[in-house]
């Protein structure tokens, strides 16, 4: 049953949940309630920027405030179903709804960044032939508060640093789930919120062109667009999303995009031997990007059970990428972090699946890896 106030799906007890509310959703609650507009707020710092979901430690807020918060809200976040930690120092968690539904999201500390990769579907309906995600089909959109969750828990897990990007490249197709994924977004970058900066948050997409317009009027985060083929042919026979959205209207929506000249965007080019690695294939890739300001990540594609793609070797990936560099086109080769851990785009949950149990020794074996490294 849905709250048709809000528009929110309830936890099992029936309570909107507070992660999901915006701030003009918390004005129009308090006002209903006769209570102040401005704790609208507060309400928001406490929940996004403290990371307090617990109203009754909302100290600067009315009792009569906090007890209804506490009434009339569910304060969850989804459980850690498990919690993988690799030689590389990235950490996968498993997280799980409170409908029984398991989602990823990847923990990557750099020196001198720390990137939560997060997800905004449970399983995604986009198809793409290369991607273990696409193959679960899509099972739910999750909200903008279980989207958010993922930051709260990721803060609660990082000691003595905090979040400083996010990148929608977990499951899911973020334009897929516009509403919700721009709802946190927006919390994200709202000063009362996390308070990130629009170009430290990044929407990857498989081109879903309406909505990349959409987003460019509304709120122009950073863009990653999956390409991995410049030949609209093979590129449909891979991504079925081509076949609706082609690469020239893609082309011209990038084009547009306010903060492409701005930032430029970044191309993901999963690289796959025999498929989408020869020079004539790098030839067209940089014919369609002429004129766009990208840098394209080659990422060699992570293998998983029931598909027959295999990363191009070493040599090919080379010769791929001094094409675009020759060429004045950044092209940095990217490879999955946590390849230990099933780093790859919804690896982990359709792991666990198929496999189940995760072995908590893998964490703590790991844990004493990166302590001695470090
Ligand atoms: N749906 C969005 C967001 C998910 S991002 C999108 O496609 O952009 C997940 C990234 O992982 C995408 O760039 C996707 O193309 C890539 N990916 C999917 N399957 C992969 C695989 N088997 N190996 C390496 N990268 C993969
Ligand atoms: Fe969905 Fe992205 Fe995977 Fe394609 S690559 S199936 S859009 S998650």
């Amino acid at each position: 049953m849905k709250n048709q106030l809000l528009n929110i799906l309830p936890d099992e007890k029936n309570l909107p949940n507070a992660l999901d509310l915006s701030v003009d959703e918390w004005k129009s609650w308090l006002c209903d309630r006769g209570l102040p507009a401005f704790s609208a707020k507060q309400v928001v710092q406490w929940i996004h920027q403290k990371g307090v979901l617990d109203p009754e430690k909302h100290s600067n807020l009315s009792k009569s405030v906090r007890e209804t918060l506490y009434k009339e809200f569910s304060w969850e976040v989804p459980k850690i179903n498990s919690h993988l930690i690799s030689v590389d120092a990235s950490e996968k968690f498993l997280l799980e709804t409170h409908d029984g539904h398991l989602f990823e999201m990847v923990l990557m500390p750099y020196d001198n960044r720390v990137t939560l990769c997060i997800s905004s579907q449970v399983g995604c309906r986009m198809g793409c032939t290369f991607c273990q995600t696409g193959k679960m089909g899509l099972k739910r959109n999750l909200t903008s508060g279980e989207i958010l969750s993922q930051l709260h828990i990721a803060r609660e897990n990082l000691q003595d640093r905090r979040i400083t990007n996010v990148v929608f490249m977990g499951m899911g197709e973020p334009l897929d789930n516009y509403d919700e994924v721009v709802k946190a977004c927006r919390l994200m970058v709202d000063k009362n919120g996390w308070g990130l900066s629009m170009h430290r948050v990044t929407v990857s997409t498989s081109g879903v062109v309406p909505y990349i317009q959409k987003l460019g009027k509304e709120l122009p985060v950073r863009l990653a667009i999956s390409l991995h083929e410049a030949d609209d042919n093979k590129r449909s026979q891979m991504m079925p999303v081509n076949r609706k959205y082609p690469l020239a209207e893609l082309k011209k929506a990038l084009l547009e995009y306010p903060a492409h000249k701005r930032y430029g965007i970044t191309i993901e080019y999963v690289i796959i031997e025999g498929k989408n690695d020869s020079i004539e294939e790098a030839k067209k890739l940089v014919k369609y990007l002429s004129g766009l300001k990208v840098k394209v990540n080659l990422i060699p594609i992570n293998h998983f059970p029931g598909i027959e793609m295999k990363p191009s070797t070493a040599s090919g990936l080379r010769r791929f990428q001094k094409y675009l560099s020759d060429r004045s086109i950044p092209a940095p080769i990217r490879y999955s972090r946590g390849q230990d851990i099933s780093g790859g785009c919804g690896q982990l949950a359709a792991k666990h699946e198929s496999e189940l149990a995760m072995d908590p020794r893998v964490l703590h074996k790991n844990r004493r890896r990166i302590d001695r490294s470090i």
